[in-house]
């Protein structure tokens, strides 16, 4: 598959490039279509530019993350017109497996958060779908993970 068989005309709002590592690589493409379909589906519904930070990756995150796996379920995303509140209800009705929100992401200089979405089935010890967070502690500077099941939605 190359770029020019990316499943279009209804993906005009993501190219796989938004998706790659570097810009001047196509490793986008490498994208599992269904985590595509649902962040096309949020970005209609949120009417809002999403900004997607990493997707198809190779380092950079935690141990097993799913950005690393083939096809890639994984985006890390933010919302340029929009609350982090607001994202929130609209990416919880998406039907994503996993969601985290970081409220620590900077785009550009300022600090506004964002999210990480994905489409794996997970872990079968930790039942999805599954919400989550990271907060840093501030004494120690140790990152710790709280999880939210989001069985509700
Ligand atoms: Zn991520």
């Amino acid at each position: 598959m190359n770029f020019a068989e990316w499943p279009d005309p209804d993906y005009i709002y993501f190219n796989p490039r938004e998706f790659s590592r570097r810009q001047d690589i196509e490793d986008g493409l490498q994208m599992d279509l269904e985590t595509v379909d649902r962040l096309l589906w949020v970005r209609k519904l949120s009417g809002s530019k999403i900004f997607v930070t990493r997707g198809v990756d190779t380092e950079g995150h935690v141990e097993n993350s799913t950005h690393y796996l083939r096809p890639c379920p994984a985006a890390d995303i933010m919302f340029l017109d929009l609350s982090l509140k607001a994202a929130n209800e609209v990416i919880r009705r998406a039907g994503f497996k996993g969601v985290g929100i970081y409220f620590d992401w900077r785009y550009q200089e300022l600090k506004m958060g964002g999210f990480h979405v994905d489409t794996h089935e997970g872990d079968p010890k930790r039942p999805r779908p599954l919400q989550w967070t990271r907060h840093q502690d501030p004494y120690t500077d140790k990152k710790e993970y709280f999880y939210m099941t989001s069985k509700e939605d």
